[in-house]
């Protein structure tokens, strides 16, 4: 750009310069030779006036016998008013046209009758300017005493025509000293030009590249430095703007970011046009690079009649599907239409928020599940207290032994509907955070003691072999006491049931760190399925009904394990193989956190 401006200045300079002093040598040109011919014919005119003292002279002269050498000599002295020089001569002449004398014999011998000299040879007035003449010449008669001659004047105007040449020549030079003017002028202004207009070429590159921190600087108060500082303007306003629409879309970025619920906008062709990152995480390794609409269609094609699943399209209609079960979450999905801009046009694309609902779905699940546990739970020994009594109301004479063994049923299950409403009574406190807390610093080896002591009159009736075993530095816990033993008297009971007779149940409890001690409970009985393992901690989960009811459990007894532990901030884990044996792990701080209830 800058070169092209620079060589259009040197072009306009040049041809301005070019154009002037062409215009001005030939006006120069022909007003010399207008002037150079006017001043000789009004000289001439002048000078041989009728009036005029040469012309008298002349007439004198005439009246002379030598009238032909007096009349040189006359026009010699007037030789210097005449402008007599190398390219101007006077001729006498007789009335023939026959040269008498002159200041050129040569030139007079051989002297070309001209329409002034001829006019002059016939009594007229020779003093026309000849138009496009190459010589000027002025022609009279002087006649007297019966004689006659014409005094001819001719200038060929070599003379001027060597003054126009050094006009043309001084012209010339104008020219050229003019045009390297004109070139070294159209550089500095130029530059003058361009540098500002490259100062915002510079900047408004600059600014392409996102850079808003250089001003131009303003060297003139004219047009460019108007531009200039006008330039220097939008772009403070363009960035204001900039930073405005860009703190909003940080906004909105972060929102969309931080958003639980996955979100995936697909364009009109089912590109995606933005994705969430909860979306990335819940699509996983299945998000890649070409994944649209169909992908994300077959992803979630389940058994439910998905609205995705028979469309290659976007879904034009908004809709909401839910329960769509996709890699082992729930996931309510909402769709809707929306309208995006791409080149410059406006599109219909689709969205779709995707609402994870895998805990409420689990959690409905398992409220589900439990009402239906507990109605059953309850009404097996019900049923079984019924039975008992309405067969003793039937069989009036029935044995006094009889009648005993169907009391102590109905007292078994009496007790047993006790024990699950007790069980369920204080999980409802755990869970509502109404149980009463004891919190003592006591001896754990002394408690681990203890609890063994209480259940080895169980597990000697099963034949099994009891240890315990305390790593020493034990320290003392603060815990509450009773409901820990409560705990591990719950597991501890589960391995002596479902142990066959005569396994091993062993006890170990360590130090695992400055904070915490580790309790392990192992026995070599049943096990637990791999898949149970899992839900052993639901509530009523057990493995095997029918297992359970032979032990009297109420499948209540780890959850509720599980409750207390975590509520003292510790944790239990299960380790199982079938047929092979249990391990459970309690885990419990040094010093809860948990606070006596009296405090
Ligand atoms: P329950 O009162 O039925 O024993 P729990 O909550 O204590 O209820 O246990 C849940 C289920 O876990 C039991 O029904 C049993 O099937 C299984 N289970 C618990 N402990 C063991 C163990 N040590 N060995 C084998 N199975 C066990």
């Amino acid at each position: 750009m800058k070169k092209s401006l620079y060589f259009k200045i040197i072009l306009i300079l040049v041809l301005f310069v070019v154009t002037v002093i062409v215009f001005s040598g030939v006006i120069l040109l022909n007003n010399v030779t207008s002037y150079y011919m006017l001043d000789f014919y009004n000289r001439m005119e002048e000078l041989f006036d009728d009036n005029s003292k040469l012309k008298s002279d002349l007439s004198r002269a005439m009246e002379n016998e030598s009238y032909k050498s007096d009349l040189k000599h006359l026009l010699d002295s007037y030789s210097g008013v005449l402008g007599i020089d190398d390219y101007r001569n006077f001729y006498i002449l007789d009335n023939t046209g026959r040269y008498i004398d002159g200041t050129d014999d040569e030139l007079g011998q051989s002297l070309e009758k001209t329409p002034n000299l001829i006019a002059a040879l016939s009594g007229k007035d020779g003093s026309k300017m000849q138009a496009g003449s190459e010589f000027a010449d002025y022609a009279t008669r002087i006649t007297a005493n019966e004689r006659s001659v014409v005094i001819y004047i001719k200038d060929s105007m070599d003379e001027m025509q060597r003054f126009i040449w050094i006009i043309f020549s001084i012209v010339l030079q104008t020219m050229v000293l003019s045009l390297i003017f004109a070139i070294i002028l159209s550089f500095f202004l130029s530059k003058a030009i361009t540098s500002p207009i490259r100062n915002i070429t510079e900047s408004a590159k600059q600014l392409r590249e996102g850079d808003f921190e250089h001003d131009i600087e303003i060297y003139s108060d004219d047009e460019i430095g108007m531009l200039s500082a006008t330039f220097n303007e939008m772009k403070a306003a363009l960035k204001s703007t900039l930073d405005v629409a860009s703190d909003e879309r940080a906004k909105l970025e972060t929102v969309f970011t931080y958003l639980r619920d996955a979100v995936i906008a697909f364009t009109e062709d089912g590109r995606v046009l933005h994705i969430n990152k909860s979306a990335i995480e819940l699509f996983g390794d299945a998000y890649t690079p070409s994944f649209n609409v169909n992908s994300f269609i077959s992803l979630l094609n389940t058994e439910t009649d998905s609205p995705a699943s028979d469309k290659s399209k976007p879904q034009i209609d908004p809709l909401i599907e839910s329960d769509i079960m996709y890699n082992g979450r729930v996931l309510d999905i909402n769709f809707g239409n929306i309208k995006y801009n791409e080149n410059n046009k406006t599109h219909d694309g689709l969205i779709a928020v995707i609402h994870d609902i895998t805990g409420r779905y689990e959690l409905e699940r398992s409220r589900r599940e439990f009402v239906a546990n507990v109605s059953h739970e309850m009404r097996t020994p019900l049923t079984s207290i019924r039975g008992a009594c309405e067969t003793m109301l039937q069989d009036e004479n029935m044995p006094e032994d009889f009648r005993r063994v169907f009391l102590n049923m109905a007292l078994t299950e009496c007790d047993r509907m006790t024990n699950i409403v007790s069980d369920l009574l204080t999980l409802s406190r755990l869970d509502n955070k109404k149980t009463r807390w004891k919190i003592s610093t006591y001896n754990i080896a002394d408690s681990l003691k203890h609890v063994t002591d209480v259940i080895r009159v169980d597990a000697q009736k099963h034949k099994h072999k009891l240890t315990l075993s305390v790593v020493p530095p034990m320290p003392e816990i603060s815990a509450d006491r009773e409901r820990i033993e409560q705990v591990l008297i719950n597991i501890l009971s589960n391995s002596v049931k479902y142990t066959p007779d005569g396994g091993q149940v062993s006890v170990q409890a360590s130090k695992r760190d400055e904070n915490t001690i580790e309790i392990v409970i192992a026995d070599n009985g049943i096990g637990i399925p791999k898949e149970d393992v899992k839900r052993i901690f639901e509530r009523f989960y057990r493995v095997e009904k029918s297992r359970t009811s032979e032990t009297g459990g109420t499948g209540l007894g780890l959850a509720i394990a599980k409750e207390i532990v975590n509520a003292h901030a510790g944790d239990i884990v299960i380790d199982s193989e079938l047929e092979k044996g249990t391990k459970v792990t309690i885990s419990l701080p040094i010093k809860t956190p948990l606070k006596s209830s009296d405090d």
